[in-house]
């Protein structure tokens, strides 16, 4: 039979859908797999062989920074307290989208966690904005993918228009913005995230629900990280949930309480491509990377020894790749505080910026629960493993 010249098949896939937003006659389709994930699906019917998903499909191009210049790197925190307390780490990227629009370009980010009107699964999806008020919007991390599906037409149209815009998601949502695009565009400027991985929407969905059935009450907000706490910065889950008289509340669940965090933080049930990630590395194909920096203090005491940087509130790591990165950047002075560092420093306190990442043992017989039982079944399983653990260390 004559090979295929479509994407039927693809290992790796990002899971961006410019090959179904591209397909001449319609015939791709992204369906959801058992592990939560969009993966395109082929109508062998309809497809005409033309190749055009293979050109649009970020895992067939290297995508690189336009215009790259000798990488440098910073310590950074936005000194807005407001913005800082609404951010994962340092407030860079409110930062730079602050700037951003304030000299009349838009902000694509993903987008607070919400049920979806259509099917009550809860999304998070990449949004546009262009008002100052809107950046709390898409602030914070949300540890699972963010749909970019809906937005990359949006994007492609407003660059043909001339508008400007800065992207902020994981290094394959850029690469697959670009190969979307394909071709650079000088009103682009993308914002890339050291990112260990990311699982299936569906299955966050999936936590979410399960978390709601235990409450009994309907969850109306997420937040994955909290700064509320005497040890802030942590990986903890805040669920806003509204009981029968509309009252909202708040409940705090630690990483090592959550099934979920325990599979996002032990690398369980990432997409296929997240393990083999090619842009698990300094090179990037964003205009600027941005991480966490656990290590700071340990690396750079001296900077923190004058009370201007503080762990407690956020650190971020950044990274400029580029031109463009370095002028934006640059146009943030007034607005956070920044040291140079050695790049180096920072790739080594970062294993996502050395090799993807690997899931831990046991991931097959959690992902197996998961498929047969859902999230009471991975529950189970970290319960029976939490007491056995600790039988162990008794008996020890
Ligand atoms: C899935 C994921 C994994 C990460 N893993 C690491 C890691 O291993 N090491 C590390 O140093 N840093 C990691 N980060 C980055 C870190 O959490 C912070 O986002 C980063 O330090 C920037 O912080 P901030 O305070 O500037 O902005 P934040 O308030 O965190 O906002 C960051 C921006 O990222 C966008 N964003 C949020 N969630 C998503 C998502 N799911 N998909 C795409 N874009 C999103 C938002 O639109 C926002 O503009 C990860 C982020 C994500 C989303």
């Amino acid at each position: 039979m004559a090979k295929m010249n479509n994407i039927e098949g693809v290992i790796n896939c990002f899971g961006c859908g410019a090959c179904f937003l591209k397909c001449p006659k319609k015939a791709i389709k992204m369906e959801v797999n058992r592990l939560g994930q969009k993966q395109p699906e082929i109508d062998r019917n309809s497809c005409v062989n033309c190749g055009i998903c293979k050109g649009v499909c970020p895992v067939f191009h290297n995508t690189f920074a336009d215009e790259t210049e000798v990488k440098s790197a910073y310590i950074s925190v936005n000194t807005n307290e407001t913005m800082l307390m609404k951010s994962a780490s340092g407030g860079i990227s409110a930062a730079l989208a602050y700037r951003w629009i304030l000299n009349g370009g838009y902000v694509c980010g993903a987008s607070g966690i919400a049920p979806s009107s259509v099917n009550e699964q809860f999304h998070v999806e990449h949004i546009l904005l262009r008002s100052i008020e809107d950046i709390e919007k898409i602030q914070g991390s949300k540890y699972v993918q963010s749909d970019i599906t809906k937005v990359l037409p949006e994007i492609e149209n407003l660059l043909k228009q001339g508008s400007r815009i800065l992207f902020f998601g994981t290094s394959c949502q850029v690469a697959g913005i670009k190969s979307y695009l394909g071709k650079n565009y000088e009103n682009l400027v993308t914002c890339d995230l050291i990112c260990h991985g990311v699982i299936g929407s569906q299955m966050f969905s999936n936590y979410l629900k399960h978390i709601e059935r235990k409450e009994k009450n309907r969850l109306v907000d997420v937040s994955f990280r909290t700064k509320e706490r005497a040890v802030p910065y942590t990986f903890t889950f805040t669920f806003t949930f509204t009981d029968k008289n509309n009252n909202h509340y708040k409940k705090l669940l630690d990483k090592n309480k959550s099934s979920y965090y325990r599979m996002f933080l032990g690398c369980i049930g990432y997409r296929k491509s997240c393990y083999e990630c090619k842009f698990a590395s300094v090179d990037k194909p964003s205009d600027i990377t941005l991480g966490d920096y656990y290590e700071a203090k340990d690396d750079y005491p001296e900077l923190f020894e004058t009370g201007k940087l503080n762990m407690s509130k956020g650190i971020s790591s950044v990274i400029i790749h580029s031109k463009k990165g370095r002028e934006l950047f640059n146009q943030c002075n007034e607005d956070i505080c920044s040291y140079s560092v050695d790049v180096n420093k920072i790739v080594s306190s970062h294993a996502q910026l050395q090799k993807p990442s690997k899931s831990k043992k046991g991931s097959i017989l959690i992902l197996q629960l998961y498929k047969m039982f859902g999230w009471s079944g991975v529950d189970r399983f970290y319960m029976i493993f939490d007491r056995v653990m600790s039988w162990i260390r008794k008996s020890n």
